[in-house]
């Protein structure tokens, strides 16, 4: 079997930052990427905050920019999925593709899998999203392209309390759409969201189309009480209704929380097993910025550093 000392999972900007730290610390790194290569960035158009792309640059040109810098300094990046782990401490079993045997096994083990945004799932909005024509799930990364302008937010928990409350600073109305007569956000994120003048909330409000042929100009929306179907005018339509955090390969294994995140350790990205990292949205569902996903990977790369040298030291003084 082959044996390495660093595995990242992942191709995302958290995998790809850990690969570049990995590989420059001399531990050889190997990346799986997942189906997705290049994670979340490659369904976004243009970057404009990510610090060093002064004019602002493509999602998935960004990280193939990522890519390369990983494989300057050496990462053998792999294309294919991880199907199975098998964690402990010191020998880490990781099955690429659905292979039998253990593919890998590796001294440590840095987690990159990221989150999935939801989807409504219409036709209309998947198409539009993709053709990068006003559907986005990020209102920080895309809010800047709809100032002064109409949008709407789908979902009532506190992350689209907060994008509704983010874009209704940049843009003239923010139209929030709630399935319930109720919102699941945190009561201060509800007030805030009352008292904001230009939010306004349709209650018991589905979308059944995101209207727009090249980009959005509208939506059509029902009320589920009284199933009366209006259109309301809008270039932007933000989709809020929670992430997913890719972990079910490590259910049983490594600590999350209630929505699955993992949990590491406070200031670190230790998880509960000795030689295991976790960096980027796996592990985050506050910030979700590709930024603080890379911060988090070189925390991983930097942390997996210490832990084998660690080691080595242990065994050699035994
Ligand atoms: P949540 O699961 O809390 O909320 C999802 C929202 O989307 C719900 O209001 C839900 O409606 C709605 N929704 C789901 N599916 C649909 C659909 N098909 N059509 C319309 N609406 C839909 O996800 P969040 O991302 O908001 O939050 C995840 C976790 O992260 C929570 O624990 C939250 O508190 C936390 N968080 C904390 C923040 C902070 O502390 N600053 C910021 C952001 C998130 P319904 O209520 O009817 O089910």
């Amino acid at each position: 079997m082959e044996k390495i000392k660093c595995l990242i999972i992942g191709s995302g900007p958290a995998g790809y930052t850990a690969a570049v730290y990995a590989a420059r610390a001399g531990l050889n790194p190997v990346m799986i990427t997942g189906l997705k290569m290049g994670g979340q960035l490659m369904d976004t158009t243009e970057v404009e905050n990510y610090p060093g792309y002064p004019d602002g640059i493509m999602g998935p040109e960004m990280m193939e920019d990522f890519r390369k810098q990983a494989e300057r300094f050496g990462t053998d990046i792999r294309f294919g999925m991880v199907t199975k782990v098998d964690l402990k401490e010191g020998e880490h079993k990781i099955f690429v593709d659905h292979a039998e045997e253990a593919s890998i096994e590796a001294e440590t083990v840095i987690i990159c899998t990221g989150a999935s945004a939801k989807w409504l799932g219409l036709e209309s909005e998947i198409r539009l999203r993709d053709a990068g024509g006003g559907v986005s799930a990020c209102a920080v990364c895309d809010g800047f392209f709809y100032k002064g302008q109409d949008v709407a937010v789908v979902g009532a928990g506190d992350t689209a309390a907060e994008e509704a409350l983010y874009l209704s600073k940049l843009c003239s109305k923010v139209h929030m759409l709630v399935r319930r007569d109720e919102m699941r956000a945190s009561k201060i994120m509800q007030e805030r969201v009352h008292k904001a003048e230009n939010i306004i909330v349709h209650w018991n409000t589905e979308t059944q189309e995101v209207l727009g042929d090249d980009g959005v100009t509208g939506a059509r929306i029902i009320n589920n009480k009284t199933q009366e179907v209006s259109e309301i005018p809008l270039t932007g339509f933000f989709v809020a209704i929670g992430h997913k955090p890719n972990t079910d390969l490590f259910k049983g294994m490594l600590d999350m929380d209630n929505n699955g995140y993992l949990i590491t350790k406070p200031d670190t990205t230790s998880t509960n097993i000795a030689g295991v990292y976790a960096g980027g949205d796996v592990q985050d569902h506050v910030y979700r910025q590709a930024v603080t996903a890379a911060g988090t990977g070189c925390m991983a790369a930097l942390e997996a550093e210490r832990y084998l040298a660690a080691r080595e030291f242990e065994l050699e003084n035994a």
